[in-house]
């Protein structure tokens, strides 16, 4: 091998070891990164961020107020670093009015949580985020968020949001032993063993009733708000004292998963821009538009 080979190759693999580091190096984290790195993030992400959604409520009571957001920002971020993309700083500003007879609960105006999640989205997408997935966090904001997404088609953005919710959890996992597990109960419990274990007191799990108390007869298909707080009053549904460790362990794994899965997809989404452009056009004359 001649020496100028032995210098090229050289070359080559200090300049990919080192851009290789680099890559490594930079955080996923918005708030971490320095402008310049900013730059380099939006870069890597092809522009693809991730806005986790949590909210402040009571958990039972052995859970943190924060919990939703605690767990869906530790598989956001673990997703994020399998498969690069920008995760925005801390957002608890979803829809919790049902808890509000408990201590602690943060919850904004209905004008509020959808003006400050525009704005939130609008600012991420003048810094390069043109494709937003917003992972939610809250059972309490699944009627929020596609209303929201919907709400993007009224003026021309030159952005997409996307909303993930909750990820369906493959079969095969530790199999579930309670029957009410719709908030702070066994499932939600394990998640939060896994993403901050030191913040779940699941000595006190069993002080307060998460039974469902069933207090409210109505045909199906006919919702009223106080249907929750009918069903449980304690703002607890479930039985925490029944998580376990493996059972967190499969659940945020296949949570990580799936966000993975859905950057993967919106990285590869050439359509969904393209078609909004189209439809923003369009509905500027709607009596030009043809079948
Ligand atoms: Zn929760």
């Amino acid at each position: 091998m001649s020496s100028m080979v032995r210098k090229a190759i050289c070359a080559a693999v200090i300049f990919c070891a080192a851009l290789g580091w680099s890559q490594a190096k930079l955080s996923v984290q918005w708030e971490e990164l320095t402008a310049a790195d900013f730059r380099s993030g939006i870069q890597q992400s092809q522009g693809v961020c991730v806005l986790p959604i949590g909210i402040l409520e009571k958990h039972g009571p052995h859970l943190p107020l924060g919990n939703d957001l605690i767990n869906v920002r530790y598989v956001s971020l673990h997703a994020a670093q399998q498969e690069y993309a920008l995760v925005f700083p801390e957002y608890y500003f979803g829809q919790i009015f049902e808890a509000r007879h408990e201590p602690g609960t943060v919850a904004y105006s209905p004008q509020i949580q959808l003006s400050l999640l525009q704005e939130t989205t609008d600012e991420m997408a003048r810094n390069g985020c043109r494709k937003v997935i917003i992972v939610n966090g809250h059972g309490g904001n699944q009627s929020l968020l596609p209303y929201f997404a919907q709400t993007q088609l009224d003026k021309p953005r030159d952005y997409v949001v996307y909303v993930l919710n909750t990820a369906e959890i493959p079969p095969g996992g530790p199999p579930r032993k309670t029957t009410t597990d719709m908030h702070a109960g066994e499932t939600e419990t394990s998640n939060t063993m896994i993403a901050r274990p030191d913040l779940v007191h699941l000595d006190r799990a069993g002080r307060e009733s998460g039974a469902d108390l069933d207090r409210l007869k109505l045909p199906e298909g006919l919702y009223t708000a106080i249907w929750w707080y009918a069903k449980f009053p304690n703002h607890y549904a479930g039985e925490g004292s029944a998580a376990t460790h493996e059972m967190g362990e499969y659940r945020m794994k296949a949570w990580t998963d799936n966000i993975v899965k859905a950057i993967r997809a919106v990285k590869a989404d050439q359509t969904s821009l393209r078609l909004q452009n189209e439809f923003y056009e369009k509905a500027k004359h709607p009596l030009d538009t043809r079948p």
